[in-house]
């Protein structure tokens, strides 16, 4: 009975796998079933929202639930690692404080107010709009009184969209996609 037990301590069964070559065997039953929590979860490929080294990460979702997000190891960049603020993608999506509407300020108002994020877009939409309208001048065709400036995380892609869309599109010519690291 004591000599059974015995055998069972992980470290005489880790000595005497050891001694045998398995070394299986010093895994217990209930580490050897284990599984990590993304196991069977459906993965997309996705970017680093945050800086413009662009590092690649695996999204890990099951029943249209957030799981996790992991440095991708097939990305050439970044081979499956995150720095401390690409890592904590996660959070930045599921924490609870996490800021989900938009603070406005009416012209001439004292107080901020919520709105949600579809408002506060199509008015950005018809501002832009209305500022184009009123200045575009037909000789040049283009306005000068509309101006973008883009973000370090915006890939080659997004910015030949961006100058399609704001210069053939909207006629805006002062646009700068800060493409300088
Ligand atoms: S993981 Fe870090 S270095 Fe990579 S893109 Fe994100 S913020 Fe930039």
């Amino acid at each position: 009975m004591l000599a059974e037990l015995l055998l069972k301590w992980p470290l005489i069964r880790q000595i005497r796998d050891r001694a045998d070559g398995t070394g299986a065997e010093a895994m217990s039953e209930a580490t050897r079933n284990l599984r990590p929590k993304h196991d069977g979860a459906e993965v997309a490929r996705s970017i680093c929202p945050y800086c413009g080294v662009g590092c690649a990460q695996l999204v890990f979702h099951r029943n249209g639930r957030l799981i996790g997000i992991e440095g991708d190891p097939e990305s050439p960049i970044s081979r499956g690692h995150l720095c401390p603020k690409g890592a904590d993608s996660f959070e930045l999506v599921t924490n609870p404080t996490r800021i989900t509407k938009v603070k406005y300020r009416a012209p001439f108002g004292h107080e901020w107010i919520d709105i949600d994020l579809d408002t506060a877009m199509d008015m950005v939409a018809d501002r832009l709009w209305q500022s184009r309208e009123r200045t575009f001048d037909q000789k040049f065709m283009h306005t000068t009184a509309v101006a973008h400036l883009g973000g370090a995380t915006l890939d080659n892609e997004e910015n030949y969209l961006i100058r399609k869309l704001f210069t053939a599109g909207l006629g805006m010519v002062c646009i700068s996609n800060q493409a300088r690291i």
